[in-house]
């Protein structure tokens, strides 16, 4: 889908659906803006259902002050218009409360965007505003000073956040990211001290940023192939909507034969991905006109190391991710159902994936379908996508379920006895 082809209502209604949709406002807070070409607002309306805003609801605020509508336009309009005459680069805006955010705002802090890679490249530089009143022109002023100093993220004391961009997907990104960085956040505090990424950390993961593969042009799609396709889309947008996924981070990947695979491809929109936006990869070639993960050459590694593993993916699902950035080990001896499909849970040092990708493939075994990749990621394998995707969710399940029994109690785990009767018992 090409979302900067819609008209500017329809892009505003289909984010607001999606913010709304993931929990991330309410029915009355937050708005959204973009200016278009003729330098004219498009806003939501104020104090209207922001669960189910339709295209004419959004009012129109042309450049010579006339307002055409059915609705009054949002009470935030004077930041709005203040940021975009302070920034001319900048053409739409996100503001909202999102819980793990409005947390920050109120404990007057903001979010650590160095504990994941990538992250910081999304959101830049994060900046914390001081309280004003919501509408005033004085929010306008300390929204927009920020913004002067090249700030399109900011966290507003006892309120929420805003962001701004070129482009309203952009914004929706770095909105996404940062209310993810903060729910990492806040996990990773409730068990342990989240250790950030160094400044040598970020250098060598450039190493990752560029893959170079030759292309082949396909010749034919097998019908393997096509099915395979569909189904790496309907569990991609399974694993978005259960904010495995963001909106552009988490990959999945499928073998179609022992020289060939399927993989998702970089900065792709996961909501909506499509089967042509599929990348084949065949004998180390990549499909003609394409961008693969960055990640493809460890899926690449991993299918030649273990010809019985048929899937792949690789998410940072927040409870999970807690784990990555703190010193905690992730123990699978919690429930039956987690020790059975996650066996020994590895963790791994940041770097590995991109750095030495062969000895990565290497640590993966039938007791070890699931690692973490200290600050970067977990990798999970499995006999086909549907086994992939079940470890995923058992290891981000059982890790929330371990993070919040922190808070009720000493975490018990099943003792080693059980555990052989549970080997027996399911012949692991
Ligand atoms: P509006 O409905 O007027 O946009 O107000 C919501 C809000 O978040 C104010 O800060
Ligand atoms: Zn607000």
């Amino acid at each position: 889908m090409k979302f900067e082809l819609l008209h500017p209502a329809e892009q505003i209604v289909m984010i607001m659906e999606r913010i709304y949709g993931y929990g991330m406002t309410t029915t009355s807070g937050g708005n959204i803006s973009i200016m278009d070409e003729n330098g004219d607002i498009w806003i939501t309306p104020s104090g209207i259902d922001k669960g189910s805003l339709k295209p004419d609801d959004i009012v129109l605020v042309r450049s010579n002050g006339e307002i055409v509508g059915k609705h009054k336009p949002s009470v935030e309009l004077p930041f709005h218009e203040v940021i975009y005459r302070s920034r001319p680069d900048i053409k739409a805006i996100i503001h909202a409360h999102p819980p793990a955010i409005m947390a920050f705002s109120l404990a007057r802090k903001i979010p650590n965007t160095k504990l994941i890679l990538n992250v910081h490249l999304v959101c830049g530089e994060v900046e914390l505003v001081d309280y004003a009143l919501p509408g005033s022109t004085a929010l306008g002023q300390k929204i927009a000073d920020a913004f002067k100093r090249g700030i399109n993220t900011a966290v507003l004391a006892n309120h929420g956040i805003v962001v701004g961009a070129e482009n309203l997907f952009k914004a929706f990104m770095a909105f996404e990211t940062l209310d993810f960085c903060a729910q990492l956040e806040i996990r990773a505090r409730a068990i342990g001290n989240p250790k950030a990424l160094r400044p040598k950390d970020l250098e060598i993961s450039k190493a990752k940023q560029d893959i170079k593969m030759d292309e082949f042009i396909p010749k034919i799609f097998s019908s393997f192939e096509r099915q395979a396709r569909k189904r790496i889309c309907e569990l991609i947008h399974r694993a978005y909507d259960q904010r495995l996924f963001t909106s552009t981070q988490g990959t999945f990947s499928q073998r179609l034969n022992e020289n060939s695979f399927i993989i998702t491809p970089y900065m792709v929109d996961r909501k909506y991905i499509e089967v042509e936006d599929i990348v084949r990869i065949e004998n180390g070639y990549k499909e003609a006109g394409k961008r693969p993960s960055r990640s493809v050459l460890l899926h690449k590694y991993i299918y030649e190391k273990h010809p019985d593993v048929n899937a792949i993916i690789i998410a940072h699902p927040p409870n999970i991710m807690a784990f990555a950035v703190t010193d905690n080990e992730f123990d699978s001896k919690t429930i039956p159902e987690t020790y059975i499909q996650l066996r020994n849970v590895k963790k791994i040092p940041f770097g590995s994936t991109f750095m030495q990708p062969k000895m990565t493939a290497d640590v993966f075994s039938k007791q070890t379908p699931a690692v973490i990749v200290e600050n970067d990621c977990v990798i999970v394998v499995g006999k086909d996508l549907l086994d992939a995707f079940d470890k995923l969710e058992v290891l981000e399940f059982t890790a929330k379920a371990m993070i919040d029994a922190k808070n009720l109690g000493e975490v018990m785990l099943i003792s080693q006895e059980e555990i052989e009767e549970i080997e027996k018992a399911f012949k692991l």
